[in-house]
């Protein structure tokens, strides 16, 4: 684990913004919609199957959220996730790190765009 693009520095939350803001060691930022965080939660319970985890479903962050979610806490799990306690009373999803920085949603859009 000392991949600096997977290794997190700091996390912020803006519930207000509606967004989840991680910013890794190599300098890079990540933005996360609250809504596609939270309807990508990894756990057994929301993916269906275990097949189903650590797939994303990208196009969830880019919609005009129906809905809004607040998270109340979210805490590093060891050194390879984050878990994230939603204000749903949902808090069994942990967010690996570096599943984190694959989809992020800025680089996803770059790479959209080319
Ligand atoms: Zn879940």
């Amino acid at each position: 684990m000392n991949d600096p693009s997977t290794r997190p520095v700091s996390v912020e939350i803006d519930n207000k913004n509606q967004q989840l803001e991680i910013e890794w060691a190599d300098g890079h930022r990540s933005t996360f919609p609250l809504f596609g965080l939270r309807k990508n939660c990894p756990c057994v319970n929301c993916r269906g199957s275990h097949s189903e985890m650590g797939k994303y479903e990208m196009q969830l962050f880019f919609v005009d959220p129906p809905q809004r979610f607040e998270i109340l806490k979210a805490e590093a799990v060891g050194n390879h996730a984050l878990k994230i306690h939603w204000s749903d009373g949902h808090n069994s999803g942990m967010y690996r790190w570096d599943l984190l920085r694959s989809i992020c949603p800025q680089i996803y859009q770059m790479k959209e765009g080319e």
